[in-house]
């Protein structure tokens, strides 16, 4: 099959000829044809399958082949992601299959001055990529309108809901017109993305490239366990020992992104981080240099890692496991892309035990563990498989001592110093927009 067979016209065609795309993947080949033929679109598609160029390349042909000139302060295409990386990642991508058309592209987000976009805007824009709240913004400016507004592309859904946009883009369904496409593409498809589609969607047509929830498996997973205050000096051995040349490392929180690159750097270690209370300038600054190798070692929250495409990402660490499984997936991701082969390796302490066993379930498989010698955890990191099992080691019976050192609980004798090796799970608490769900006209 080529990009030709699926009846791309010939500018686009010449744009991935120079970008040296010769073959459709999986999702480009089944989203390419039904978005031509006007569908709606429920995508499951891993970060790293194409989706990409799976939306924005029908996309740029129906607007180069139908529809009005772009009118001042309009958008004819609108392309919602959830983090700015994502979006100028995404408006790079779509500027480069546009490269041939006589169309307009640009990118909105927050963190940088809204005056320059909505100067930009004035002459109006056939594809915008936006996040959601500065789009809302710059609606409520009077800056855009969306009279003209043809499809309407929302990329990692799912994302968008878990960073909380879930009124955001209530909001802004309520500001476009009834009549238009929408495409949805997401890593994952929880009941929340269900609802989501439900309400956004057309009769979609649903496409799944992979089996739902199961992370690329052109990446080699493993888990390395370890205690947690020595998790930093494991990474500095490892790192060592592997001769890693380019990382990709995730922290749960800003501060331990920060407590890691101060580390690294202190150890002479070129390391960066970026997470989102740096500044946009900052983080992309960051991020170039890690694309261009000047930087060798870059940490990030999930946050600020979304949208990253760094191309033959040879592997990502997981520093700490994220607190939502699905995160995993979108981490991961990060290697491994478009066939090539990626390793992904978290180190896990006992804290960990419940979300490396969300992991597991949600990705179908029982991560294999890899003691590292010397590094062997004195709290021991339970027994987990892909069932969601936590198999605890059972505790000797302790006996009752005459006074003190232990409390009473309903008849059982419980050491006081006896803790759970495992946080308490955290579920994420995800709210789903309620929209006015009026009869859409068909198109
Ligand atoms: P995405 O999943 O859209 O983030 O794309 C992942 C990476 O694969 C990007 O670097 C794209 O440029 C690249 N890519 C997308 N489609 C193709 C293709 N058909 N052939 C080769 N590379 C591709």
């Amino acid at each position: 099959m080529t990009f030709a067979t699926l009846g791309l016209i010939e500018p686009l065609l010449r744009a991935l000829e120079t970008l040296g795309y010769q073959t459709p993947t999986p999702v480009q080949a089944q989203a390419i044809p039904a978005v031509l033929a006007g569908r709606d679109l429920m995508a499951a598609a891993q970060t790293g399958t194409g989706k990409t160029a799976g939306f924005a390349l029908p996309l740029l042909q129906l607007l180069t082949m139908e529809g009005p000139k772009v009118a001042a302060n309009s958008a004819r295409a609108l392309i919602l992601c959830p983090t700015r990386e994502l979006a100028e990642q995404v408006h790079a991508s779509v500027a480069e299959y546009a490269q041939n058309l006589p169309l307009t592209t640009y990118a909105v987000y927050g963190g940088v001055s809204i005056n320059p976009q909505m100067m930009k805007l004035r002459k109006g824009v056939d594809v915008l990529v936006a996040t959601p709240g500065r789009l809302i913004d710059l609606f409520r400016q009077n800056a855009l309108n969306f009279k003209q507004l043809q499809t309407l592309v929302l990329d990692e859904a799912d994302r968008m809901l878990d960073l909380g946009f879930s009124e955001e883009l209530a909001n802004i369904y309520r500001m476009l017109p009834k009549k238009r496409q929408t495409l949805l593409f997401s890593a994952t498809f929880s009941d929340e993305i269900r609802l989501l589609a439900g309400q956004m969607l057309n009769d979609p047509l649903t496409i799944e490239v992979s089996p739902r929830n199961v992370a690329a498996n052109t990446v080699k997973q493993w888990v390395v366990p370890v205690d947690k205050k020595r998790k930093a000096e494991l990474f500095v051995h490892l790192m060592r020992k592997g001769r890693w040349k380019q990382v990709l490392v995730f922290a749960k929180t800003r501060n331990g992104v920060d407590a890691l690159v101060d580390k690294l750097q202190g150890l002479g270690i070129n390391a960066d981080g970026i997470h989102g209370d740096k500044p946009q300038a900052t983080r992309q600054r960051a991020l170039d240099r890690f694309k261009s190798s000047d930087v060798q070692i870059l940490v990030a929250t999930d946050v600020a890692a979304r949208g990253l495409d760094i191309e033959d990402l040879p592997l990502v660490v997981n520093f700490d496991l994220p607190i939502v499984a699905e995160d995993y997936i979108h981490r991961i991701g990060r290697t491994g892309r478009a066939g090539n082969t990626g390793e992904a390796i978290s180190l896990v302490c006992a804290d960990e035990v419940n979300m490396l066993s969300a992991i597991e379930m949600l990705t179908r498989q029982t991560l294999t563990r890899q003691m590292e010698q010397d590094f062997e955890p004195e709290h021991r990191v339970p027994d987990t498989d892909a069932t969601g099992q936590v198999v605890k080691k059972p505790k000797k019976p302790k006996k009752p001592k005459a006074s003190g050192g232990g409390k009473r609980n309903l008849g059982k004798w419980v050491d006081s110093g006896e803790v759970s090796p495992a946080e308490p799970s955290i579920k994420p608490v995800r709210k789903v927009p309620v929209f006015n769900t009026g009869p859409r006209k068909k198109k």
